[in-house]
């Protein structure tokens, strides 16, 4: 039988109802040559089913049980299969059809399928920046031994991979990671104590998941991004230099030893880093409101204000801390994120709940997936046991 699908790239998409999946999902309809196979989804039963009817993928995984089971239910007159959990989602990484994986899920869950993945030799479009800031030891060395590409969907990251296009790497001096600076650029700390759940979530350019937003607000989503980009590109700490940019029309910047600095610029749009991470190196057309630099005017810069804003100083404290210490970091700002959606804490407390966390860690050095595991449920048990 002669298969339509020859010239097909397909892909399997996990965190496929989220703000990346569901965006992943509308390049798809744009792009006749890409063709779902598998989905993930952690509890959104309706939003799946309707993704399954229209796509068609092999597989769909429903982290919980009960989710899954209802699913099946749902879609048992289509030719999708049902899975659930960690399982689904290990099936899915090594599935033989499957040529990329595009890893939107939130949160550390992403870990085990993207190191299953990568064994099986399938090329990784990573949104799930968590993944690279708890495990990076691990993923990237076995990246290369399995010459798989890490092609970034993060917006920064993408521009920074952009801007090396075709560059000896050896040759860069500095990565210029811009930030918007989030809704309460400028504000001090005193005027940060009665920040709502409502206000966080104002972000004045990126629309994103709930607890991206919110790290954004605090800006330990820059912090993770500084982590993310160390991992991504091999350049230390020291090396990379936050910008507050709020226009966000230069998505970053890398600058090299002759002085000359290379930057991706557009609108802020996650589209286009999903659509460039999936065809790369090719660019694909994308239609869409372009930068108007008339009506733009100016664009202009600031240093980060990490007094105030302190998770992106603590995400350097914990790189140079290094081994486990990532992993804590981010464990305690998506507890303490959580937290604060809940309306269980205040806006600052999210700062002084990863200090604590940090404070209290033990360090081990060259944590396993499974010490970073544990390192993650300590770190849950520990702010578990505090009160607030
Ligand atoms: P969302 O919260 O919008 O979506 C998360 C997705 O993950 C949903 O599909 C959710 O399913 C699914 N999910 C959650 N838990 C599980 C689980 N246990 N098993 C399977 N699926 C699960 O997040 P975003 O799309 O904003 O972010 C995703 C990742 O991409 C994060 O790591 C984020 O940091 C990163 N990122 C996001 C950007 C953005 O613009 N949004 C930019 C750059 C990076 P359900 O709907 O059922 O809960």
């Amino acid at each position: 039988m002669i298969s339509g699908d020859f010239n097909m790239k397909k892909i399997g998409i996990l965190g496929s109802t989220g703000s990346i999946g569901t965006q992943t999902l509308d390049i798809v309809r744009n792009n006749e040559d890409l063709k779902v196979v598998a989905l993930a989804a952690g509890s959104s039963v309706a939003r799946m089913e309707s993704q399954i009817r229209e796509f068609a993928p092999s597989i769909a995984v429903m982290w919980s049980e009960e989710a899954a089971k209802e699913l099946s239910a749902r879609v048992a007159d289509t030719g999708t299969r049902v899975l659930c959990g960690m399982e689904g989602l290990l099936e899915i990484a090594v599935m033989e059809e499957m040529e990329v994986l595009v890893t939107a899920i939130v949160g550390m869950i992403g870990i085990r399928p993207t190191i299953a993945a990568i064994e099986a030799g399938k090329t990784i479009a990573l949104a799930n920046k968590e993944t690279l800031v708890t495990a990076g030891h691990i993923i990237m060395p076995l990246a290369a031994e399995k010459k798989v590409p890490i092609l970034p969907v993060d917006s920064e990251h993408s521009a920074i991979f952009q801007s090396m296009h075709g560059e000896n790497r050896e040759r860069v001096s500095k990565i210029l990671l811009t930030a918007s600076g989030g809704p309460f650029r400028g504000r001090k700390r005193e005027e940060l104590t009665e920040i709502t759940v409502e206000d966080a979530l104002k972000h004045p350019n990126w629309s994103m998941g709930r607890k991206i937003t919110v790290d954004s607000s605090t800006l330990v989503n820059k912090g993770l991004e500084v982590i993310e980009a160390k991992w991504l590109f091999g350049v230390e700490p020291d090396k990379i230099q936050v910008v507050v940019h709020p226009q966000s029309i230069i998505h970053s910047m890398v600058e090299y030893v002759d002085g000359g600095i290379m930057a991706q610029l557009g609108m802020p749009d996650m589209k286009l880093p999903i659509q460039y991470a999936l065809f790369y190196p090719d660019r694909r057309p994308m239609e869409g409101k372009r930068v108007d630099f008339f009506e733009l005017g100016s664009i202009t810069f600031e240093k980060p204000d990490m007094d105030t804003f302190r998770g992106l100083q603590m995400a350097y404290d914990a790189i140079a801390v290094g081994g486990s210490m990532p992993t804590v970091y981010n464990a305690a700002n998506e507890k303490a994120v959580a937290l604060f959606l809940d309306r269980k804490i205040k806006f600052l407390d999210i700062y002084d709940i990863i200090q604590g966390a940090m404070e209290n860690h033990k360090v081990i050095a060259n944590p396993s997936v499974e010490e970073i595991l544990q390192a993650e449920a300590a770190t849950y048990e520990y702010i578990s046991g505090r009160r607030f």
